[in-house]
């Protein structure tokens, strides 16, 4: 496959077939430059070689009656980790002043749990009317669980941007990963963001037993769910959980998957997520080739690199953090229409 000539097509406005795809994730390792040129052509193209960082913050943690079984914060999963309730308003709104001192273009807000009650809803909004009096050029995106349309409306009202709920896997494999809830439920909750007029970030974890096939169901379903936002995670097995024996990426596994996510969604913010310091190991910058935004600091229940570290590696490739995400948004609608 000659990958660059590929790129110009999907530079053009031309849709990959799903053989394409699979392809990507086929190719010799020895032909991984080339797979990266090509897709770097693309992110270069849409998003320059600026790159947008997002911060986490763990509202909620542990304690959910779910079953996922990567998840370290379900009550099956015997982990060590902090579990506690929602943390206050205040600690939520200090949170992202440091998040805006940092350079952060999204403040994620995340809370374990199926999905949240309406007294959770009610301090998240009142926690996001006041950022957004506050704090100035921030995006704030939650991550809640499986919402209604009902309490996606009242996020939008509040100014949450953007809404995080990963379709985690493709819905052929979704039984083998989570039994309490399937995968229609997380389309929906997705549908309902979408009707609400909030961005819909929805990704996957890669690293869980799924197939290529899988892979390729998993880009193109999130391109017809049109996910502004792909987090790309790379399971992390945690210890207790029911896929801790689980170790079948290596890092260009890693760059191949994320080259297909890029290559079939190419106008959307790809991110490396989860996972990126143990999967990638070394070679993580390369994935910024690809990516154009990942997380700094911890992740829910993992360590990140420090932020100084993702900094340094954002200057040596000279790459720039992009401050202001709702600019760098408009200029590639712009180049889309
Ligand atoms: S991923 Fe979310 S829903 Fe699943 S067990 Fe973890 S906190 Fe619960």
């Amino acid at each position: 496959m000659e990958w660059i000539k590929l790129a110009k097509k999907v530079m053009g406005g031309y849709s990959l077939t799903k053989e394409e795809a699979k392809e990507i994730l086929l190719t010799s390792d020895d032909d991984i430059l080339s797979v990266i040129n090509a897709a770097y052509e693309i992110r270069r193209y849409y998003y320059g070689n600026k790159v947008k960082l997002n911060l986490i913050i763990n509202a909620k943690s542990g304690l959910c009656p779910e079953d996922c079984g990567y998840c370290a914060q379900s009550i099956k999963a015997k982990t060590e980790i902090d579990r506690y309730t929602l943390i206050s308003k205040q600690t939520i709104v200090e949170g992202a002043k440091e998040a805006k001192r940092n350079k952060i273009g999204t403040y994620c807000i995340v809370m374990s749990g199926r999905r949240p009650t309406h007294n959770e809803v009610d301090t998240v909004v009142s926690a996001v009317e006041e950022i957004k009096n506050e704090v100035g050029q921030i995006k704030i995106c939650a991550c809640m669980g499986l919402v209604t349309e009902e309490q996606a409306v009242k996020l939008k009202a509040a100014g949450v941007d953007r809404f995080n709920h990963n379709i985690n896997t493709s819905a052929n494999h979704h039984a083998n990963i989570t039994t309490t809830h399937d995968y229609d439920d997380r389309v929906n909750t997705i549908e309902n963001i979408k009707k609400a007029g909030i961005s819909p970030c929805s990704g996957v974890i890669c690293g869980m037993g799924e197939t290529d096939d899988d892979i390729v169901e998993m880009a193109f379903a999130l391109k017809e769910l049109d996910a502004d936002s792909i987090p790309v995670n790379f399971l992390h097995p945690i210890t207790g959980t029911k896929l801790e024996n689980m170790d079948e990426l290596t890092p260009v596994r890693c760059l191949k998957i994320l080259s297909l996510f890029r290559f079939v969604n190419p106008t959307k913010e790809i991110r490396i997520s989860g996972g990126r310091e143990f999967n990638l190991r070394s070679l993580q910058s390369l994935g910024l080739f690809i990516a154009n935004s990942i997380f700094v600091g911890d992740y829910l229940t993992t360590d990140g690199q420090c932020a100084d570290e993702d900094f340094q590696l954002i200057k040596d490739l000279g790459f720039e953090i992009e401050e202001n995400p709702f600019e760098v948004e408009s200029q590639t609608v712009a180049k889309t229409q």
